[in-house]
């Protein structure tokens, strides 16, 4: 193993992304060492590298949470996993074991919780560490490539659809059929549920339907989006998923609620939305937010993908297109999940 590796790095806010040699880490205790085969890049990726968020990483770092590879060293500790797994890194890169919120299996909300490429070096390189204790483990023999968008777009929608609380035979509106939403109607038809899915680009709402969705409605196009979803459904959905970027998309979503509904949100527009208090009350809806997934929410939406229930739409390119990638996503020009190849 050379004592060195190429990497993507975060050197300024305001610079493009360096390729360039960095040291090969040394795995603490609980840590392994992991050669990367593939990364997905994510829309929180780039929020990273631009320092958009009020808590910012610290440069140089690597981004990169959905990398997926080979265990090739571990710490001392290490009983979770050995050389020669496939394991990956995620947005949950370790919590802190012993708060209330991980007792009661809620790590995603632990306040001492590390995210992967961010408050530490992620994925878009040749080699990362995860921490073992946390790190996705997946079976033998899954296509790495397409498993890579599961840990991160993949657990947030499963995750997102598990907090409707819906069950097998209601319905759910996915609002966005982007790369999450995609995705989120594959694992909506997995679980049973019948889909309603919104977009406002008829060609995704194709695709939609490709992947099981009963009812497409264009919310650019219809004069009555709301009326129709109530109409198709009996009375509206039970649960929702906001996947889109898009502000009119939730006000829309929570009026598509059946009385008693949910909606999930997982989509992180900047913008707020209103919220009518006296129809959330006098219907009885759930609002909620969902933030990516714990251990067993990633064990159970790897499970999906493994036994070919799953089927992310991406494409495949090189680490040095990192800053091309993120110009594209920029602009709002990737269909799917760009998936880079590090070997
Ligand atoms: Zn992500
Ligand atoms: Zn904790």
């Amino acid at each position: 193993m050379a004592d060195t590796f190429r990497a993507a790095v975060v050197t300024s806010f305001d610079a493009p992304l360096d390729v360039k040699d960095v040291e090969l880490p040394t795995p603490g205790p609980f840590e392994a060492l992991v050669k990367v085969k593939y990364s997905g890049v994510c829309h929180t990726d780039l929020h990273a590298a631009e320092g958009d968020w009020p808590v910012k990483p610290s440069p140089p770092f690597i981004p990169g949470h959905e990398g997926v590879g080979e265990v090739v060293a571990v710490g001392d500790a290490v009983t979770r996993v050995s050389v020669g797994d496939t394991v990956g890194n995620a947005w949950l890169w370790s919590a802190c074991g012993e708060c209330e919120f991980c007792e009661d299996g809620w790590e995603t909300l632990c306040l001492q919780q590390k995210n992967g490429g961010y408050a530490v070096d992620g994925s878009f390189g040749q080699y990362m560490l995860v921490d073992s204790r946390y790190c996705p483990v997946l079976p033998e023999g899954v296509d790495l490539a397409g498993a890579a968008p599961i840990l991160c777009a993949g657990v947030t929608v499963y995750k997102g659809l598990k907090q409707t609380d819906t069950k097998p035979g209601d319905w759910v509106l996915i609002s966005g059929i982007g790369g999450l939403g995609h995705i989120a109607v594959q694992y909506a038809v997995a679980m049973g549920r019948r889909v309603v899915a919104v977009d406002v680009d008829d060609a995704k709402l194709e695709l939609a339907k490709k992947h099981g969705a009963e009812v497409a409605i264009n919310a650019a196009t219809a004069t009555d989006a709301v009326g129709e979803i109530q109409a198709a459904t009996g009375g509206g959905v039970h649960g929702a998923l906001v996947t889109a970027v898009n502000g009119k998309a939730f006000p829309q979503a929570v009026s598509s609620l059946r009385r008693g509904g949910t909606v999930s949100l997982v989509g992180l527009p900047p913008e707020q939305f209103p919220l009518d208090i006296f129809s959330v009350v006098l219907n009885g809806w759930t609002v909620r937010g969902s933030i990516v997934g714990t251990r067993r929410d990633m064990d159970e939406a790897i499970g999906f993908f493994a036994r070919g229930q799953i089927n992310p739409t991406y494409a495949v390119e090189p680490l040095d297109n990192i800053n091309d990638i993120f110009s594209r996503m920029h602009a709002g020009k990737i269909d799917g999940r760009i998936v880079m190849d590090m070997s």
